[in-house]
């Protein structure tokens, strides 16, 4: 493992990726054509496919590479009291100062110490308010009637849905501790401060795994599941050195956590938390025992002995996943030496796994034969592979378009196609170009995928 930064050096910067990102149809503003929605993002073409591969990753990391992960999709609503058992109405809040002069809003916990003694804007030097507590739970009502009585909140964390659910997993499906149930799904947070663009929102994925184990091998499980995150990390082929952990203080500590370390990525804006592995104890168990009424003790018939079980999280953040693979894919190359603009490409250098477009097809010319010879070869990849097709343009700006969304592989049909039945076959990161047969070009992808190395 090379050493840690101490600060940022890649190429991204947050106006580059939220261009890039527009611009290429990955993350557009919600509600743009209002002025935008704050805290809210829409995912577009390419975004949605981003999007949709890192939650398969996760999940086939999760569930199918882990005989003892079974996966759960528990709904957003749920019964008012689980919030009130879980802590949230009244722990899930973050102290909120704000600046009499300037109007600004600041979580009390995210500006220097000497500003929030002195009550000094750390903006416009202004005086600030005193600190009050802000719940981040979005309230709602069900039902026509708008009283107390019918409130419900939307879900601030997959993980209790888990919780309230773990007796009947372990019921349908025989499951024995130690054991984890995976969930991805979306949460919602009442967020003071929503800037870096999909960083922190108010509507945001989450990819959540719970692990219940015997108390007492806790530590240990925690310490297992610690690496496990580290190694998905570097199979997604992220650069290592562009991640730590950050163990809580005793003042970060969340109301239910005994442990609790951080994979930290180093965003353009600087390190900031990509995903939590958090010791929960038992205490959310503890809870729902205490305000349900039923018995959620585990009932170990091996060894004749019944336990709350702790809970290991890893709770990473599925949008948050996503900006910081765009940053992490992100460069600038030159390419040639002509003293133009196209002397630079700008490349996503994703993961060919997770790679919104895994190949694009591309007639060299629009005549002679060739679109139709490449519509068959993508049909027969389609498949397969995701696959884009172009034909507008010359090859080399095709192939640049191709580089900024990340494509990993572009083939290219020419005259030597239609006669001995050959394709072009050029790799985005070398732009290394090698003649293959049309026959051996999926089984050559598919090792290509499954062999990539990051340079
Ligand atoms: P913070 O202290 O930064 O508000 P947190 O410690 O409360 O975050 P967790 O509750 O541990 O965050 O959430 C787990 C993961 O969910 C985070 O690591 C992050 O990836 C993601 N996440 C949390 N809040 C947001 C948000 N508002 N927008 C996008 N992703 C989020």
């Amino acid at each position: 493992m090379s050493e840690a930064l101490t600060e940022y050096q890649g190429k991204a910067t947050m106006e580059k990726i939220t261009s890039l990102a527009k611009r290429r149809g990955f993350v557009f503003q919600s509600s743009e054509i209002y002025g935008g929605q704050n805290g809210a993002w829409d995912y577009g073409p390419l975004g949605i496919e981003l999007k949709n591969r890192i939650a398969q990753v996760w999940w086939k990391e999760m569930t199918q590479l882990h005989d003892d992960i079974v996966g759960l999709d528990a709904a957003i609503l749920m019964h008012p009291r689980v919030w009130e058992a879980s802590g949230h109405v009244e722990n899930f809040t973050d102290p909120l100062v704000d600046c009499k002069q300037c109007k600004t809003r600041f979580r009390a916990d995210m500006i220097p110490e000497e500003n929030l003694k002195a009550k000094k804007c750390p903006d416009c030097g202004g005086e600030l308010t005193d600190t009050r507590k802000f719940n981040l739970m979005f309230k709602t009502h069900i039902g026509p009637v708008e009283e107390a009585a019918n409130t419900i909140y939307l879900r601030p964390e997959t993980a209790q849905g888990i919780y309230v659910n773990y007796k009947n997993i372990i019921q349908s499906n025989r499951m024995k501790v130690p054991f984890g149930i995976a969930q991805i799904g979306k949460a919602f947070r009442n967020e003071i401060v929503t800037k870096n663009f999909i960083f922190r929102t108010c509507e945001f994925e989450q990819m959540e795994m719970q692990y219940f184990v015997k108390p007492g091998t806790d530590v240990e499980w925690f310490n297992e599941w610690k690496k496990r995150r580290w190694a998905y990390y570097e199979k997604l082929g992220v650069n290592m050195n562009q991640l730590r952990w950050h163990q809580h203080g005793p003042n970060e500590l969340a109301h239910y956590a005994k442990d609790a370390y951080d994979i930290e990525y180093c965003f353009p804006m600087g390190w900031k938390e990509l995903e939590g592995v958090h010791n929960r104890s038992n205490y959310d168990l503890t809870r729902h025992t205490e305000f349900s009424g039923k018995d959620l003790q585990y009932i170990d018939q091996d060894n004749k002995e019944r336990y709350l079980p702790f809970i290991i999280e890893t709770s990473a953040g599925l949008t948050r996943t996503l900006l910081m693979l765009l940053c992490d894919a992100y460069d600038e190359e030159k390419v040639a030496d002509k003293g133009t603009d196209d002397d630079w490409r700008t490349v996503l250098r994703f993961h060919p796994a997770i790679a919104p477009i895994t190949v694009a097809v591309l007639p060299l010319m629009k005549k002679d034969g060739l679109v139709e010879l490449a519509q068959d070869i993508r049909g027969e990849l389609k498949e397969d592979f995701a696959t884009d097709y172009d034909q507008s343009g010359a090859i080399g700006r095709r192939y640049r378009r191709q580089d900024e969304a990340g494509t990993p592989f572009c083939i290219t049909i020419d005259y030597e196609s239609k006669d001995n039945g050959t394709v072009t076959l050029r790799f985005r990161d070398s732009m290394e170009q090698v003649r293959v047969n049309r026959r051996e070009l999926a089984e050559r992808l598919r090792k290509a995928i499954k062999e990539y190395q990051r340079s």
